[in-house]
């Protein structure tokens, strides 16, 4: 059976979160204001981005089923995110492939990657000097960036998906990014050995965890997690050490 990326994502999360999903509980369904984020820095032109955005606004309420008025009161309060989103350098996320289906059964893995951005190749000597890979994997993240590069969790998943890519297409992919839509930022990172070795590594850990293994985890993220209503584990802990 194949191990999703978004699998990857949760595990390293916290190992507790896959357990749930593998027992049908839904974890962290994206709220409204993530859902619109992720549909205009996905399928908005900048120009669109601009005034009342109202084909944003009836395109989302209805794939997404949100009220019109509920989608308008979000966009106005993202208003900062949106125009930094409209000014990210187009050459960064086109020309590209939308929301692309990926899965090998060689590595047992499978995903739906947010972009796909195949850059153009550059003519000549220039060309040559400044040589980039046929395709990079994009992840739209609606969180907060970090200080600097990417986020350990996004930088494997990077690592899933790039595998994919070159399973599917034969192509080298040596780098990676991840578009932080709220903050309008898009980081490029290197693809390290390390980093595909860590999501094998997890893919294994999650197909044992499907199999009715029970993960060890500790309770150090439980305060600020989605989860800590229905998981349990912190009250068993805690209740261990009384
Ligand atoms: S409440 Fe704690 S153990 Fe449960 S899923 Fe969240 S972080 Fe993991």
């Amino acid at each position: 059976m194949y191990v999703r990326i978004h699998d990857i994502g949760l595990y390293l999360r916290c190992p507790m979160l896959v357990y749930l999903e593998s027992m049908g509980r839904e974890c962290f369904r994206a709220d409204t204001e993530r859902t619109i984020l992720r549909y205009i820095a996905l399928y908005s032109a900048p120009e669109d981005l601009q005034g009342d955005m109202s084909k944003a606004v009836k395109d989302v309420a209805r794939i997404h089923r949100i009220p019109e008025e509920d989608v308008i009161r979000s966009i106005d309060a993202m208003r900062g995110s949106i125009s930094r989103i409209a000014s990210v350098p187009r050459e960064l996320l086109t020309p590209c492939d939308i929301e692309v289906e990926l899965r090998s059964e060689r590595l047992g893995l499978s995903g739906i990657l947010d972009r796909l951005v195949r850059p153009e190749r550059r003519r000549g000597l220039l060309g040559m000097l400044l040589r980039v890979d046929d395709m990079i994997p994009s992840l739209v993240r609606t969180g907060r960036s970090p200080e600097e590069g990417v986020w350990r969790r996004d930088r494997i998943q990077l690592a899933g998906y790039a595998m994919l890519l070159e399973e599917r297409f034969g192509v080298e992919v040596s780098t990676g990014q991840v578009e932080y839509v709220r903050d309008g930022e898009v980081r490029r990172v290197r693809i390290r050995s390390l980093d595909r070795s860590r999501a094998l590594w997890v893919r294994d850990r999650v197909r044992e965890i499907r199999d009715g293994e029970m993960p060890d985890v500790g309770i150090e993220k439980c305060s600020s997690c989605g989860m800590s209503g229905i998981c349990g584990v912190k009250s068993c802990v805690v209740s261990r050490m009384l």
